[in-house]
């Protein structure tokens, strides 16, 4: 089993991390760390628990200690789930002092020598580890996953991107309140209501994703090069980005190869059987009323996209036209992160 530690692991995502890694048949959890408002508390007494089950009983006597990588022995692994300008210094610590932080937050993502990866879309950006090493000269690395909006849109666009040819996109979110944190969007916000703005989500969509697509030359990633527009919106769902997706491609397709496309997409994580990779990352609903993120945002566990809606758009040449919905904290974020680390420890 390999050690592993949590840092901000009171929070939203944070209890996502344990309850996708209370019973993880790799990784043992033996550390976690939030503020020093929560430093010194058993885990039970200083989370407010919000999912739906329970607090797994081996976690609730752990006592959370401070975000410093002295408070920890013998951890490998250390998840993150830190806001990102605690993270900014935190995450570079940890690495500093030999371990390997598998990152959720948007501190690190785009700094060029750090992967910014999805198992299924560019494991390869993962070599970066090497050149990031010796730049840095530290024994651990970090990697990280993207935003949550960005990671669903990303997985659907891989199959379409080396198929057809994307020239842009424009895509329109519809993000669950668990997306801002546990004190996030206050309920007089949202309650009968729409806000629409997400601080630098937009800004997000557009560059990650073309970062995600980017080309791995052995030294460096070359973003791929097309249009991205994105508008965001906080809705009042609990779990469960929506997105409404609009593609014009260079090239000239028909409906039926794009759902083959999205039906047949698998990637490493599902040719290496790891565990939190789901068997199928897209999933295809046919019926006119779905996906919705109440019925569809746990489809493979969480850590799959159900598309619907899939159509041909009359205003762009050569357009296409979907809906999807992904799971935010766990496609989106935790999973997200344990996937990668899956993926770092069966491959390197
Ligand atoms: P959150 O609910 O606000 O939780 C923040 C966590 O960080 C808590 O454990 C908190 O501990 C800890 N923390 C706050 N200030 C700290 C400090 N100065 N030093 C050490 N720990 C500190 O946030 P979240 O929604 O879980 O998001 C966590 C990260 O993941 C963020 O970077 C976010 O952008 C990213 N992310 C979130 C989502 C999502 O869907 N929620 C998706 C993708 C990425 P205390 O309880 O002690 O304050």
């Amino acid at each position: 089993m390999v050690n592993i530690g949590i840092l901000g692991v009171t929070g939203m995502v944070g209890q996502r991390f344990i309850q996708l890694l209370a019973d993880h048949p790799d990784f043992e959890i033996t550390a976690l760390t939030a503020s020093t408002r929560s430093a010194g508390k058993r885990y039970e007494d200083a989370v407010t628990w919000n999912l739906e089950s329970k607090i797994p009983e081996s976690i609730k006597d752990i006592k959370v200690v401070e975000t410093d990588p002295k408070q920890l022995k013998d951890v490998e692994i250390v998840f993150s789930a830190l806001p990102a300008e605690n993270a900014a210094v935190a995450e570079p610590s940890f690495a500093k002092a030999g371990m390997k932080v598998a990152s959720n937050a948007s501190a690190m993502r785009m700094e060029p020598d750090i992967p910014l990866v999805i198992p299924e879309v560019n494991p390869e950006h993962l070599d970066l580890i090497e050149i990031q090493q010796k730049k840095r000269g530290w024994d651990g690395f970090i990697v990280t996953n993207p935003n949550c909006s960005t990671i669903a849109l990303a997985m659907t666009l891989k199959p379409l991107y080396y198929q057809f040819n994307i020239k842009r996109v424009y895509v329109s979110t519809m993000q669950a309140v668990s997306g801002a944190g546990y004190n996030g969007v206050p309920s007089m916000a949202i309650v009968d209501n729409l806000v629409p703005f997400i601080g630098e989500e937009e800004e997000k969509m557009e560059t990650e994703t073309l970062h995600l697509l980017g080309d791995f030359d052995g030294e460096s990633v070359t973003d791929a090069n097309f249009g991205v527009s994105a508008s965001c919106h906080r809705v009042a769902v609990l779990d469960g980005h929506t997105e409404a997706v609009f593609i014009e491609m260079d090239d000239e397709f028909d409906v039926g190869e794009v759902k083959k496309s999205f039906s047949d997409f698998t990637g490493l994580p599902q040719k290496l059987n790891l565990h939190s990779a789901p068997k199928k990352p897209i999933v295809i609903r046919e019926e006119k009323n779905r996906p919705q993120p109440r019925m569809d945002r746990m489809e493979g566990n969480g850590m799959a996209v159900s598309v619907g809606r899939i159509r041909k758009d009359k205003v762009f040449d050569k357009g296409l036209k979907y809906v999807l919905v992904g799971h935010n904290t766990i496609r989106g974020a935790a999973g997200a992160s344990i996937l990668n680390a899956e993926l770092i420890n069966e491959i390197m």
